[in-house]
């Protein structure tokens, strides 16, 4: 039956995408996903101990969001999400997967490369793929026209500083072809952006999607010597300043080339900071916990949306919005036909133009299966769940080892205003019980359609991973 339904999908969805939609000028894209990089590591979001100048500048030349989230705060699943529209565990996704995993993104699920190609785009990938690396689920396979990176996390490699002899060397692949395996990685940033220059410059004729997904400033931690000591901070600071200097290379091409006023370009990152690393992770800005927590120091991430000409500059937007956002807003302003399968998203293009929307009724975020905490426009509603901590009182390092966590327990449902409590520290359940009877029933429809490990529910709206096929 489901092969059945899913040929009909397939065929329907084939139909649909031969209809050129010839009223639509479609721009360019560039979508470049930072790794691990934090909601404070930007100067405009308030960076200190180093400097960002031409993110800043792209900032100020379009739209930056102050309630922009993950819906995973950790890789793989956080990929998924952004590539698909859809939240992860409906994909069966979790987590960070590494070399030994036999299953990646399923490719039945369409991505935004594989929806932009139909429509006519040139489509590339550079960097830090992570939803697969077996050759049936590399970037090639789902909808990349070109692919230059590594398959997974820049820290599964033989020299992980805590889990010695279980990573195998690291595959550095052009296309599906692993070209060479990384004995440092001091150049990666400079090879990701030379990669995205020379693939800006070859298709600059014609409509073009390129994902820029650098490694850094995910551990370990590595800078070209260009970048070495340039910043107080050290050396994440020094990081911080590569990836600023390659998006200034990127818009400086694009501007050589009389691209400027036909690119949209979004900047992000995949989830919040690893604090456990203690110097060699990013800034939290005051938000609660980091990176493998649904607080808000692992879900919110810097997020910039430029288009000169098109989106007004310096608009900044308070309302919240999502990755899962991003597929069906390209689909909009690209005149392309939105996947096949539900998505989770919604199109933001009217926030992005610094216009408000109504909100969403709800966005959820999902550690592994379980649904740890639901946004809807100010309020946030945290279900209780066990997440991990650093003690306090204890002293973080600043060599590249990390220090341990602790699990905690969050005994019971809080509820927070992020408009005044960006930090998540005055619980309000008690005194906003419709409020809390609202977001308790938008969690509710979550947990029949997705699922919910805490409240042991099973979703009916779940696919599943694309599986390699065994002998
Ligand atoms: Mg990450």
């Amino acid at each position: 039956m489901y092969l059945f339904l899913h040929l009909l999908f397939t065929i329907a969805s084939g139909l649909l995408s031969v209809k050129p939609n010839t009223e639509i000028q479609k721009p360019n894209i560039i979508l470049i996903f930072a790794d691990d990089l934090a909601y404070g590591d930007l100067g405009i979001y308030g960076a200190k101990g180093w400097t960002t100048p031409h993110l800043d500048q792209l900032a100020k030349d379009g739209a930056r969001f102050s309630q922009f989230y993950v819906p995973h705060a950790v890789c793989t699943a956080s990929r998924a999400a952004l590539l698909t529209g859809t939240y992860a565990n409906r994909l069966e996704l979790y987590g960070a997967i590494d070399h030994s995993a036999n299953h990646g993104l399923n490719p039945d699920e369409t991505t935004i490369a594989e929806m932009l190609k139909a429509n006519g785009y040139q489509t590339g990938m550079v960097g830090k793929w992570h939803l697969g690396h077996h050759p049936e689920f590399l970037p090639t396979r789902q909808g990349f026209d070109s692919y230059f990176g590594l398959p997974y996390s820049n820290d599964m490699w033989p020299n992980h500083p805590e889990v010695k002899g279980y990573y195998p060397p690291l595959p550095l692949i052009e296309g599906e072809t692993t070209i060479a395996y990384l004995e440092d990685q001091r150049e990666l940033t400079t090879w990701y952006t030379q990669k995205s220059l020379e693939f800006i410059e070859q298709n600059h004729n014609q409509p073009f999607f390129l994902y820029l997904a650098h490694s850094m400033p995910h551990v370990p931690l590595y800078v070209s010597d260009k970048f070495k000591g340039k910043s107080e901070q050290g050396l994440y600071g020094d990081v911080m300043m590569e990836i600023d200097w390659s998006i200034g290379e990127i818009r400086k091409k694009l501007e050589a080339l009389g691209l400027t006023e036909n690119t949209l370009i979004i900047f992000t990152s995949d989830n919040g900071p690893w604090l456990s690393y203690g110097g060699h992770a990013g800034l939290q800005a005051g938000l609660r916990e980091g990176k493998g927590t649904s607080w808000e120091g692992g879900i919110r991430v810097p997020t910039i949306f430029t288009w000169p000409g098109t989106i007004p500059v310096q608009t900044v937007q308070n309302q919240p919005a999502m990755t899962i956002d991003i597929l069906p807003t390209l689909a909009n302003l690209t005149g392309s036909p939105l996947p096949h399968f539900p998505i989770d998203g919604r199109d933001i293009w009217p926030l992005i133009q610094g216009k408000s929307m109504e909100d969403k009724p709800y966005y959820a975020y999902y550690n592994k299966n379980e649904l740890q905490a639901v946004i809807y426009g100010k309020w946030k509603l945290v279900f209780p769940h066990t997440y991990r901590t650093i003690p306090s009182g204890t002293e973080m390092r600043n060599d590249g080892l990390p220090v341990k966590y602790t699990q905690v327990k969050l005994e019971k449902a809080e509820l927070y205003d992020l408009s005044k409590d960006p930090g998540e520290t005055r619980d309000l359940s008690s005194q906003f019980p419709e409020i809390m009877s609202r977001m308790n029933g938008f969690a509710e429809v979550a947990r029949k359609d997705l699922g919910d490990a805490l409240t042991e529910r099973e979703g009916n709206g779940n696919r599943k991973a694309g599986r390699i096929k065994k002998d």
